[in-house]
């Protein structure tokens, strides 16, 4: 009898923590706009994150966090802590824009979101106990900030970690490919083109041959496998046989595996372009990788169901189409991970466009922006409420399979 008293007092009381920290992301919501709106005004690329990170750090070091800059060894990257011992919850911050199109990924508003929902779960970490942290995570578009922080060992102690993207749909259950840079350049041997082209090796040529294979090969790999790629250096002047050449690529696969077979079948392109028309080849594959995205399916399920408790509905199927990769990928592979996407733009538009970037700074981006945190700070609630749920979530991540679809109610394709 005590015990079932206990259970209803402590749904009860459930109920109003999580009813408070909503109540306090809407309290924040001008501030947050406003946090969002100046990132988004003031691009930064990769690892030239100054303004934003300084920004978000004194938001949240207003709010009562800890904060440590740099760590990892990256100047823009940083860890805002409140609470002490475990469960230790993350939320990542992303903060980094795009050449030209500034923030066409929006990433202004994962770094508003995730402070967001940081400060308004500083009220579960009151009552339940654990750690809520931000991590600020720089250069997510060229570099892979996360990857190198995974390799600094910045995620061992986390217990779950957790981030929402902008998109054009609602999903939880998302899947990212593993991808990895290559850059390449040809040697040839310069002649004039017209006067003694028996006496020139055509670097050009062996780039278009590189494509006129990679093309090829296309059609023989797995339809979610990727390679593409631009030509950065094609010669000087058309009277000139181009002495040197140069393109970079991008290779991606769904799991490591594959990837590694992909890109020798990729090179090998590039060293038959050499051998026919006698350029030397010289490549370098990228120092980052990027690991593909391990959706936890608990965590992912509980996410949702708060975005439907919160009136919105959720796109369960895991679509095939439409996913890039992600440095979240590298943090998925060491802890219970999700990267929802929350929609603030309509179907048709997409990210990494100019277009895009203008929703990450309209009235849609910003309601986003608020459901994104209110999202997130529920289910850190709900997280640090209830250890069984956080057993659950670990016991996927090891064993690599879901449990519990019924009792957290969401079975739906
Ligand atoms: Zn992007
Ligand atoms: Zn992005």
């Amino acid at each position: 009898m005590t015990l079932k008293i206990n259970h209803v007092s402590g749904a009860k009381e459930a109920e109003s923590v999580r009813s408070l920290v909503q109540e306090e992301v809407e309290g924040q919501r001008a501030e947050l706009i406003d946090l969002s709106l100046k990132i988004h005004r003031n691009p930064e690329l990769g690892f030239q994150e100054v303004r934003a990170s300084r920004w978000l750090t004194g938001y949240l070091r207003k709010k009562g966090f800890r904060i440590e800059m740099g760590v990892s060894g990256l100047a823009t990257a940083f860890r805002a802590t409140y609470g002490s011992g475990k469960p230790q919850i993350a939320l990542m911050a992303e903060y980094d824009a795009l050449p030209e199109i500034g923030h066409g990924c929006g990433h202004n508003l994962i770094a508003a979101s995730a402070v967001g929902a940081a400060t308004a779960a500083k009220l579960a970490v009151e009552r339940y106990g654990g750690t809520i942290t931000v991590l600020g995570t720089p250069a997510e578009e060229i570099y892979g900030g996360k990857a190198i922080m995974a390799e600094q060992g910045i995620f061992a102690d986390l217990d779950m970690a957790m981030m929402v993207h902008p998109g054009n749909r609602n999903a939880v259950i998302i899947k990212a490919l593993a991808c990895v840079s290559l850059e390449v350049e040809f040697w040839g041997r310069a002649a004039h083109a017209a006067a003694q082209p028996e006496e020139g090796i055509n670097a050009l040529d062996a780039v278009l041959q590189s494509f006129n294979a990679v093309n090829a090969l296309r059609q023989h790999i797995k339809s979610s496998a990727r390679v593409h790629g631009i030509v950065t250096d094609g010669g000087e002047a058309a009277n000139i046989v181009p002495a040197h050449s140069a393109a970079s690529f991008l290779v991606r696969a769904e799991d490591e595996a594959y990837l590694d077979v992909l890109k020798e079948r990729v090179l090998n392109c590039f060293r038959a372009a050499s051998l026919a028309t006698g350029a030397r080849l010289e490549h370098r594959w990228g120092k980052t990788y990027y690991a593909p995205m391990r959706s936890n399916r608990t965590l992912a399920r509980l996410f949702g169901r708060n975005m439907e408790l919160l009136g919105h509905k959720i796109d369960w199927s895991q679509r095939e189409t439409g996913f890039g990769s992600t440095d979240m990928g590298n943090v998925s592979q060491l802890v219970p991970s999700i990267h929802p996407f929350i929609a603030v733009a309509p179907p048709g538009v997409v990210t990494h466009s100019a277009e895009f970037a203008s929703y990450a700074a309209s009235q849609s981006g910003w309601a986003g922006l608020v459901l994104a945190a209110k999202a997130l700070s529920l289910t850190v609630c709900d997280l640090l409420a209830s250890p069984r749920l956080r057993q659950r979530v670990w016991r996927e991540f090891r064993t690599g399979s879901a449990e519990g679809r019924q009792s957290l109610g969401q079975t739906r394709q």
